[in-house]
């Protein structure tokens, strides 16, 4: 416990051992064994406290995923409760939960179509991981043992276990590391901004269909199983494809017998106005939705694919060689995680945050977008409460600054300082905050980014970038 005395010498300490023994995700080796980390100790709604008691907008919902927002005391006391009761027991073969059995029928209520059936995991990598297998394991009952190829795309992320990496597409985080990438082939990706230089944006999205349909038939329909895609790609960048690549691609999907599995990981629960966005905002029907972070929105680690009636029916016949379906993890089904998700979601219909992020998304993004006069924003886009800034060194050639530069880390840093965390990735900031967000936190973040993308380019004109 922290008094006044001893607060500073216990989170010293803290920030000690974590130098010492943690080993982060995606750690910076460049600077964190100078450097360490940031502590951070407390959330209020979009408001994020660290070791000092400096006080910031969180402007990323720590990863996309705290989406009613930090310290919610109703969430918190239903986790004790829960906690109490029953916080876990296995669900294998014949043993489950109220809140396991609970979730899973809402999700299924929530999912478009037939998707009626929920396999349950502790995150997203984990729910991508279990999505392929069952695939790979459905075209296997049904006697189609060559279909295995997967069809992904650059600058997809889909998580960080040893399949999930390889389904993701942002090739520089695959060095050193020996993923299993024969099974997978990388699309390019939709990204408009980026296109050629002679193409319209229809005449993009037609090119990227056919690209695909070529793949598909050089690679032969009959060996591949199904293709992934996040309806708005997250962490590549915040990559919105053309108006109908998404139909389209499902179109040829469905034409070649090849499933479709939605990695709405961070597109569910809100953040586009939609407890889960397919069919609601895409118009489209995936085979297989993946679901994690909002859908706790991160107060415990859970995470689910949800798959088609279709597919289950195959998967859930017993086999002569072995009656079970041989795919599971300690904590699938987790009582107090299902607890949480499932208030988590009866918090968020209460509060109606799906109606209030379609309300304000699009004035943040307009606001946001006013950004674009400066010279560096080469572009501001995205959707609702899924944003991001594109910084360039040449706004008519798109030309980018070089990356030692790391525009986007200086601006990062530039806005913490003035009391705003967002996602640097590359020449890209990313604004995905909790979903609490209203119009003063909007502005402030708005006039944070100014200030701070003026700074940072002060600093470049003077070192001689600009
Ligand atoms: N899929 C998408 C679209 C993601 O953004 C992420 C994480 O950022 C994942 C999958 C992996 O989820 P996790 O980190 O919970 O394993």
């Amino acid at each position: 416990i922290f008094t006044k005395n001893n607060i500073s010498s216990d989170l010293e300490r803290a920030w000690q051992n974590d130098k010492d023994h943690v080993i982060h995700p995606y750690a910076n080796y460049e600077r964190f064994h100078e450097d360490g980390s940031v502590v951070y100790t407390k959330g209020d709604r979009h408001f994020i406290y660290d070791d000092k008691d400096r006080k910031y907008l969180d402007g990323i919902a720590g990863l996309w995923c705290v989406n009613i927002g930090h310290g919610n005391v109703e969430m918190a006391a239903h986790i004790g409760e829960q906690a109490k009761n029953l916080a876990y027991f296995n669900t294998f073969e014949d043993a489950t939960s109220p809140s396991a059995a609970n979730l899973a029928a809402k999700l299924a209520s929530l999912c478009p179509g037939s998707l009626n059936h929920v396999f349950f995991g502790t995150g997203g990598s984990m729910a991508n991981d279990s999505a392929i297998k069952i695939v790979h394991y459905y075209f296997n009952m049904l006697g189609m043992p060559k279909k295995k190829k997967i069809l992904s795309r650059n600058l997809g992320y889909h998580g960080s276990t040893y399949l999930a990496h390889a389904l993701t597409g942002i090739s520089s985080t695959h060095i050193g590391f020996d993923l299993p990438k024969d099974m997978i082939t990388y699309l390019s990706a939709p990204y408009p901004y980026r296109r050629p230089d002679e193409m319209t944006i229809q005449e993009f999205c037609d090119s990227l269909i056919e690209e695909m349909e070529h793949k598909i038939l050089e690679l032969g329909p009959e060996t591949i199983a199904c293709f992934i895609a996040e309806p708005i790609m997250g962490a590549g960048g915040v990559i919105v494809p053309p108006d109908g690549y998404l139909i389209k691609a499902y179109e040829l999907c469905k034409k070649y017998n090849i499933l479709v599995i939605a990695d709405e990981v961070v597109t569910a629960f809100g953040r586009l106005g939609h407890l889960v966005a397919s069919k609601e905002k895409f118009d489209v029907q995936p085979d297989i939705i993946v679901l994690a972070k909002g859908l706790s929105s991160g107060y415990i680690p859970l995470g689910a694919t949800v798959i088609s009636e279709t597919i289950h029916k195959v998967i859930s016949r017993p086999k002569p060689e072995n009656p079970y379906f041989s795919h599971g993890f300690t904590y699938s089904g987790h009582a107090l995680a299902c607890a949480t998700g499932l208030k988590n979601i009866e918090i968020m219909e209460r509060e109606d945050f799906c109606g209030h992020v379609r309300t304000v998304g699009p004035y943040f993004k307009k606001q946001l977008k006013t950004l674009e006069d400066l010279p560096v924003v080469g572009e501001v886009r995205g959707s609702h409460f899924m944003l991001a800034l594109e910084y360039v060194k040449d706004k008519r050639t798109k030309e980018s600054f070089p990356a030692e530069i790391n525009i986007g880390k200086r601006i990062y840093h530039s806005a913490k300082k003035r009391g705003l965390i967002i996602r640097p990735i590359g020449p890209i900031n990313v604004l995905s905050p909790p979903l609490t967000y209203d119009k003063d936190a909007i502005d402030e973040t708005v006039d944070i980014m100014k200030k701070s993308i003026l700074e940072t380019m002060n600093d470049l004109s003077k070192e001689g970038h600009l």
